[in-house]
């Protein structure tokens, strides 16, 4: 057995692996581009306290943490939005509002490895800073969808709810943000039974805990159906008709926006992160059971870091299990393979071949020079075997009529012309 492995949770990306998640990654950043999001990128190592302020339970008991060498106690990030939230304490204070920030990377949780879960992976966050107006919710959904699309992802749904109807029935029955979080915890574990004895110790009534049972058990695919349903439970109840209300709103932006998705409506779902004050989803694959992303408003977390009141929303989505999707439904990477080999046929040719290769580099085409010395045919297969698109090859005879022979590796044609035609035509093919 080899001395040494990657440690549990961890994974090298080999080139095919790498390849698909760079496809991913740029996507994403081009959905940004698109959007108009700016790009920040905040440190892997955080101060423990600050990631740990507003995470919940459930992030904070598997996170990487350490002390340093300075005796600071620091981890590795869960998640994005703590950095962010620091920087709208700090750097970006006074920044007019909304701000846009994209940003992407490796996050790290000591969550338990098994199909598309692991101790490092990838996401791609988006936030809207600064805006409290369901526009913003709607714009966080359309452009997840879009990311979706652009990849060619068909098979998906957005789960989807609002933590203050659950909040808002739990705060007009006295309970405070404490004891609602840990309410909320369990809805999120799916802890159903426990969170209702929970709230019952909480000091919750029996009437109220009927009405709760009622929404953990209202669902459904069409909202026009669902949250009437809910509206009616809660009659009396302002906190949660109001955010009842401001669900229909952003799900209606979002189709009158153009976007067309399926989406399950949950009135009672939870989300890990107890720092969601408003619309909160999920992306799920039903058909692999894994979830490719998740967000939501957050009205007071930079508030809570110290910064001006900043009502904010955003997604993360996992680009890890996003590429394990692709894969799953046959959504082949648009990636653009057209590599030039450049032979030359002996050693006298190699400085033409090395100025060849730089030339067509110059001119945006990918170009991989022979440099191993083998022969022609040795080459060619070699080229066949990395899928080049094409060879050009320079002997004696080529380099002093001042030309080359460019060979069609998939039509097996060839033609002897200069290097700048050379060009032209694998321009023209790109
Ligand atoms: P969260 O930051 O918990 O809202 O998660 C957002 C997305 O990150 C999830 O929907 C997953 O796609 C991805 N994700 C979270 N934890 C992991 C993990 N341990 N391994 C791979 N992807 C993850």
């Amino acid at each position: 057995m080899a001395r040494f492995q990657t440690i549990k949770g961890m994974r090298d990306f080999l080139p095919k692996d790498a390849e698909k998640l760079r496809y991913v990654r740029n996507t994403a950043m081009e959905i940004a581009r698109l959007y108009s999001f700016e790009e920040i990128i905040t440190p892997v190592v955080e101060h423990y306290d600050l990631l740990t302020a507003k995470s919940g339970e459930e992030i904070k008991a598997r996170m990487y943490s350490f002390e340093d060498l300075g005796g600071r106690k620091v981890a590795l990030r869960p998640e994005f939005t703590a950095s962010i939230a620091r920087l709208m304490a700090t750097s970006l204070r006074n920044e007019p509002k909304p701000l846009k920030l994209y940003s992407s990377g490796t996050l790290y949780r000591y969550d338990e490895p098994q199909f598309g879960r692991y101790r490092e992976f990838w996401q791609s966050n988006f936030e809207i800073i600064g805006s409290n107006k369901p526009e913003a919710d709607a714009e966080i959904i359309i452009l997840t969808d879009h990311f979706m699309k652009k990849l060619g992802l068909s098979k998906y749904l957005f789960k989807i709810g609002h933590v203050g109807i659950m909040r808002g029935l739990l705060s007009q029955e006295g309970a405070d943000d404490e004891q609602q979080n840990r309410i909320m915890q369990l809805l999120d574990a799916k802890r159903w039974k426990e969170a209702l004895a929970t709230s019952r110790d909480f000091g919750v009534s029996e009437k109220s805990i009927d009405v709760m049972k009622h929404i953990l058990e209202t669902k459904g695919e069409d909202p026009s159906k669902v949250l009437p349903r809910v509206e009616d439970q809660l009659r009396g109840c302002a906190g949660s008709l109001a955010a009842t209300e401001n669900l229909q709103e952003i799900l209606g932006l979002c189709r009158k926006g153009g976007a067309d998705f399926e989406v399950l409506v949950e009135a009672g779902f939870a989300r890990g992160l107890e720092y969601y004050t408003g619309m909160i989803f999920e992306i799920l694959v039903p058909e692999m059971n894994i979830s490719i992303g998740g967000g939501g408003r957050y009205d007071k977390l930079v508030e809570l870091f110290g910064g001006e009141p900043t009502p904010s929303v955003g997604v993360a989505h996992g680009l890890d299990r996003t590429a394990l999707a692709m894969e799953n439904q046959k959504a082949a990477p648009r990636i653009m393979k057209k590599t030039v080999s450049v032979i030359p046929v002996n050693e006298d040719a190699v400085p033409k071949a090395l100025e060849t290769a730089l030339r067509l580099r110059k001119s945006g085409i990918a170009a991989d020079v022979e440099v191993m010395r083998r022969t022609v045919s040795r080459a060619l297969q070699d080229a066949d075997r990395r899928k080049s698109a094409y060879a050009l090859i320079l002997g004696p005879k080529e380099i002093k009529e001042g030309k080359l022979t460019l060979r069609d590796l998939k039509e097996h044609k060839q033609y002897l012309i200069s290097l700048d035609e050379a060009v032209r035509k694998l321009l023209q093919k790109k």
